[in-house]
């Protein structure tokens, strides 16, 4: 292995043994996001650095030590998309799909952030995204949050997530919490960390996400936004938790969650799990209808959120359930120079008339012994056979590869008839 060149630190290979869980979650996610009425956006991985130094905040931990940036050879610093609100935001206001317009949009695809890699956490990781866009009521926060727990009980994991509500308020009613806050924190900076010190200074809500735990006092004992929200922040957010209580959706308000960026207003929100250690968010969003006048934008509303996949197949892993596709339902098997001709022959044939049957054919050729061996491994539920005895009778051999019962001899058309049944009776 020493020659060999290995791939970069924090970036994962998904090997063909666990894309199966992979497409599983997949799936289901495109069938919710469908049966809400979202459509898919794709966007470019790389935008200018500008977008995100923007939109994100020059403050935040992303911008000042996350981002993967570069110039390129035009001397353009463009940035690897560490999130990618900015970029759907961007893409919506150049393509003018914001003008008196209502959207509902997903994508999906790998993010990069340059952080310390553990389990949960790595430097390229895939999130899905959602945001709609010309929504202000109350309402389409709640049909988010509806989305999600409908995704969590459809992946069997709604036991293990708990949804964590807030509401940031106004950017006018955050700038009177926030003073009140830096009033308190100057008041115990000996209690404050490094990191909690320099966020004093140019982002003091951040400091209510410390997760380092010496610090959880000082951070319990901190006053309260709750209690600097005005009336319609506060109605809003009532509204939100009236439907979650309609609609039987659990939830704990949660005071100091402020999420990381900057440019979240009213409702932020977090589904979290004790399962996978410090890394515990799953899925995390909110309201950020300034964002979109920070980009240059006519004023909007906007919502929404973003999903880590790598935890939340962290969290399915544990699962015992799980219907996954195989990647052969049948080998197929041939000894002899006429059988490899009417073989391949055959299996075209297949394929034209049973689209959705998965069948290998055995191309390193051998004994019958030694196709059947590699016709177990492949996990098919079925071997064709054909030898040239069978070639010249024009018939084929089907044979279980999940129980004793013995090689059947069946014509072509008989044995198309037999995959079809199997197919429908899966
Ligand atoms: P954390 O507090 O864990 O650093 P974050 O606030 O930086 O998360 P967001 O920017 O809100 O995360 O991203 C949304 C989701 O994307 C997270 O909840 C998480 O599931 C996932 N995520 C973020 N960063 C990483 C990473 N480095 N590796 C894997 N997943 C990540
Ligand atoms: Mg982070």
């Amino acid at each position: 292995m020493a020659n060999t060149i290995q791939a970069i630190r924090g970036m994962h290979d998904v090997l063909p043994e666990q894309t199966p869980l992979w497409q599983y979650a997949e799936t289901i996610i495109r069938e919710i996001l469908g049966a809400y009425g979202y459509s898919e956006i794709r966007l470019p991985i790389v935008e200018k650095t500008e977008l995100f130094k923007r939109s994100i905040g020059e403050v935040t931990d992303i911008v000042e030590k996350e981002m993967y940036t570069f110039d390129d050879r035009n001397g353009d610093s463009l940035t690897l998309r560490p999130e990618g609100t900015a970029g759907c935001l961007r893409a919506c206001l150049e393509h003018s799909l914001l003008n008196n317009q209502i959207h509902r949009l997903w994508y999906y695809g790998p993010m990069y952030r340059h952080e310390r890699p553990q389990k949960g956490r790595y430097r390229q990781f895939i999130q899905l995204g959602v945001e709609t866009y010309g929504m202000s009521g109350p309402e389409i926060d709640a049909e988010l949050l509806l989305l999600m727990d409908r995704l969590w009980k459809k992946l069997g994991i709604r036991d293990q997530v708990r949804l964590q509500l807030n509401s940031l308020g106004t950017i006018a009613e955050r700038a009177v919490y926030r003073e009140k806050l830096v009033d308190y924190f100057h008041a115990h900076l000996e209690q404050l960390d490094e990191d909690s010190l320099r966020r004093l200074q140019t982002n003091p809500l951040r400091i209510l996400d410390t997760k380092n735990p010496a610090m959880s006092e000082v951070v319990a004992n901190a006053p309260e936004l709750m209690a600097y929200l005005g009336a319609e922040s506060t109605a809003h957010f009532n509204a939100i938790t009236t439907i979650l209580n309609e609609l039987g959706i659990s939830y704990e308000i949660n005071t100091r969650l402020v999420r990381g960026l900057d440019y979240y207003s009213k409702t932020v929100f977090e589904w979290v799990t004790d399962a996978l250690g410090s890394q515990g968010t799953v899925c995390a969003g909110g309201r950020y209808d300034s964002l979109i006048e920070q980009l240059g934008g006519k004023a909007n509303h906007a919502v929404g959120f973003a999903m880590g996949m790598e935890r939340l197949l962290a969290l399915m892993e544990t699962l015992e359930t799980i219907p996954l596709a195989k990647p052969v339902d049948v080998y197929m098997v041939r000894v002899g120079e006429k059988a490899q001709q009417a073989g391949l022959r055959f299996a075209e044939l297949l394929r034209d008339a049973l689209p959705a049957l998965k069948l290998q054919v055995n191309m390193e050729g051998g004994s019958f012994k030694s196709q059947f061996k590699k016709a177990d491994k492949s996990g098919a539920d079925f071997a064709i056979i054909l030898g040239d005895d069978e070639v010249s009778r024009d018939e084929v051999g089907i044979k279980s590869l999940r129980d004793e019962q013995g090689q059947q001899m069946l014509s072509q058309s008989q044995a198309l008839a037999f995959l079809q049944r199997y197919l429908l009776s899966r």
